[in-house]
């Protein structure tokens, strides 16, 4: 018997630096050069929807030139080769962890390859650039595509599940979070009342390392297929 039944991991955007997408918070991130109430909130689309849609064009643009890491590689491994239920919800909206392989994987932030009715709700892939000329094919109303991302203010997809997920989980594993930002900052409580063993994997301390009890710091692309092989040669020993 393995010693974990259910590992919840959950993964931010640290994760996904390593393969050439950006942070949101560090001093270079993005919300330094850009105004998230501006581009990241339903007031900002409903004021200048032409502002918000550029700057997810400009992201796609980006995610489309990178790939899965070492990390991404790793998870997907564990998924398949483990003993036992692993869920990985993640607050990134690129796909990297499909692509790497995983599939039993929550989006809690959404999806920046989908398009999201703002008038009826209506969902769709979406590849191409988005723009307020394009019209929904659910209610055929023009102007109201958005990317299918959970902003500011905006509640994450799934939560029910994730809670459902996290009190029955017997590890909780943070890889590449901030810390920061509500509610994913507190799964860990959630996951310590459900009895869970605690890990952090982050590049640094994050704001909520205290509540963790277990840290490992370094690169993702190195601490995490180093944590992955100790859980599936059953060498954890935390
Ligand atoms: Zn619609």
């Amino acid at each position: 018997m393995p010693r974990f039944q259910r590992i919840v991991i959950l993964t931010g955007a640290g994760l996904s630096a390593e393969s050439g997408l950006g942070t949101f918070r560090d001093k270079d991130g993005l919300w330094t050069k850009y105004d998230l109430n501006e581009v990241a909130t339903p007031e900002g689309f409903a004021r200048g929807p032409d502002k918000v849609l550029a700057f997810y064009n400009m992201r796609k643009k980006v995610h489309a030139d990178v790939a899965p890491n070492a990390a991404h590689r790793a998870l997907a491994r564990l998924e398949e080769a483990y003993p036992g239920k692993v869920l990985t919800i993640t607050q990134n909206i690129d796909e990297l962890h499909e692509l790497a392989g995983s599939r039993n994987l929550i989006h809690m932030h959404g999806e920046i390859y989908k398009a999201l009715c703002a008038h009826c709700g209506h969902r769709r892939p979406w590849r191409e650039d988005f723009s307020t000329t394009r019209s929904c094919q659910g209610c055929n109303a023009c102007g109201g595509l958005r990317p299918d991302v959970v902003w500011f203010g905006e509640m994450p997809y799934r939560m029910e599940e994730i809670y459902a997920a996290l009190s029955r989980c017997d590890l909780f594993v943070s890889i590449g979070t901030s810390g920061t930002v509500y509610p994913a900052a507190g799964f860990v409580i959630d996951a310590l009342q459900a009895g869970a063993h605690t890990v952090e994997l982050n590049l640094e301390p994050s704001e909520g390392v205290t509540h963790f009890a277990e840290a490992r710091h370094g690169k993702a692309t190195e601490i995490v297929p180093a944590f992955v092989e100790e859980l599936l040669g059953g060498g954890h020993s935390a």
